[in-house]
């Protein structure tokens, strides 16, 4: 199967080409033509799939086919959880239109607005946004929905998990209802159907991986190690492995900007990236990384959704998260692109429920290793997962963590409501303490 035999027109062909791209990749294969044909889609997608290019190509080639020769109104909507992600796929969006005639741009928070609105001012086709600054730039009539042809929401748990599904009603509601719908998701929790069921009209689903699964060639390692010895621990692991390029995922932004200081005095570099970081800064760390300038990242779970970094040898979970989903987020930066990735958690007492419902979500037990002089003595009590109710969890822990006293109603969701968002674009109070 070529990108031809798919039906793309050979502008889009030859841009594909340039970018290195042989054939298809298995998501492209499937859900291109569905979207050629006009049909709603819901993908089961993690990133590093090539589902940004699935759905792209396939939207370009319509707005090439439909073009009106004298207006260019804003006809395509891509939503994603964050601005990383925002601007990885409008980078892609430029290049896979670099030979037709389409405009597209990128809006989101944290940066001046007025380039956006001149930006959108000059005339765009298709525009990828965060919904908190689309919808400002919306309230200052920067831009209209009146004429979207095709709305895509790319990584659609996220935006749940991070209060957006008001903003996105809302968004929503100022677009005709005639339209295309494209729905990308990593995890499918049972909020997640019912948002798509509210959004898509008879989609065709598309499947390019097990549900909840994780990548096949990952392998996972759990350190059984004690919570004040993960520091030296994680010096220990990259300096012994010669490790060049590793994300390492914190729990909290202040634990990331900690770790971080700790690894550059310890002669490695690295940089932390997370919501309290300026967006130049974020960027700064991202292209300090790829580029291999630092070899360390280290990341909070909504920072790192969406990060492009391809073909990542190790991925190390300083703290395991409480939402087990997130752990398969997380390790979908490791092992892309059919490359074997080492996904590697260092675990202390308190985390062994985390633990038990990551196997739970997995499917399968995660292989724990003791290290000879990391011996764990910690004896603290484990907290409870995000996805456990009172009643599931043995021990009750109170007062120990933020999560442990607030039960969760439904099993495997992570506890933000979408019908109870607590403002635009940002989480509950029990998921924000998180990052
Ligand atoms: P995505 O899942 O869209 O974030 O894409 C992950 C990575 O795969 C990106 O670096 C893309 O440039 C790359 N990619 C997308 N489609 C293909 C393809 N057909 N062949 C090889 N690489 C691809």
């Amino acid at each position: 199967m070529t990108f031809k035999d798919l039906g793309l027109s050979p502008a889009l062909v030859k841009a594909v080409e340039e970018k290195g791209y042989t054939k298809p990749s298995p998501i492209q294969e499937k859900a291109i033509p569905h979207i050629l044909e006009g049909k709603d889609i819901l993908a089961s997608a993690q990133t590093g799939t090539g589902k940004t290019a699935g759905f792209t190509l396939p939207v370009l080639q319509h707005l090439v086919a439909t073009r009106h020769p004298k207006y260019r109104p804003l006809r395509v909507l891509v939503l994603t959880p964050t601005r990383e992600l925002a601007a990885q796929v409008q980078d892609n969006v430029r290049e896979y239109s670099k030979y037709v005639d389409i405009k597209s741009a990128v809006v989101f928070g944290g940066v001046n607005a007025k380039p956006q609105i001149a930006s959108l001012r000059s005339g765009v086709d298709v525009l990828v946004a965060t919904p908190g600054r689309l919808l400002d730039l919306h309230d200052r009539k920067a831009l209209s929905f009146k004429r979207i042809e095709v709305l895509i929401l790319d990584e659609a748990d996220r935006m749940l998990d991070m209060g957006f599904v008001r903003d996105i009603n809302k968004i929503i509601s100022f677009m005709p209802a005639k339209r295309q719908n494209l729905m990308f998701s990593a995890t499918f929790s049972n909020d997640i159907k019912k948002l798509a069921s509210g959004i898509l009209r008879n989609p065709v689903s598309v499947e390019t991986a097990p549900q909840n699964s994780t990548a096949k060639k990952v392998t996972h390692k759990v350190y059984k190690v004690d919570k004040n010895k993960k520091t030296e621990f994680t010096i220990k692991l990259i300096k012994d492995g010669n490790w060049n390029q590793v994300l390492v995922f914190t729990r909290t932004k202040h634990g990331a900007n900690k770790l971080t200081e700790k690894l550059i005095k310890a002669g490695i570099s690295a940089a932390a990236i997370h919501g309290n970081k300026s967006q130049g800064a974020r960027t700064k760390a991202l292209k300090n990384f790829k580029d291999n300038s630092i070899k360390i990242l280290v990341a909070t779970d909504i920072a790192a959704r969406g990060l492009d970094i391809p073909l990542l040898p190790h991925v190390v979970n300083f703290e395991l998260p409480n939402v087990p989903e997130d752990y398969v987020h997380r390790i979908g930066r490791t092992g892309r692109a059919g490359a074997a990735g080492e996904a590697i958690s260092l675990v202390c007492s308190e985390e062994s429920e985390y633990q038990s419902e990551i196997e739970k979500v997995l499917k399968e037990k995660l292989p724990s290793t003791v290290v000879e002089g990391f011996e764990p003595t910690d004896t603290e009590p484990p907290k409870r997962a995000a996805s456990q109710s009172k009643g599931s969890f043995g021990k009750k822990n109170k007062g120990s963590s933020s999560q442990g006293n607030k039960p969760k109603s439904k099993p495997h969701f992570k506890g933000n409501k979408p019908s109870e968002p607590s403002g635009r674009g940002r989480a509950n109070t029990t998921k924000k303490k998180r990052y």
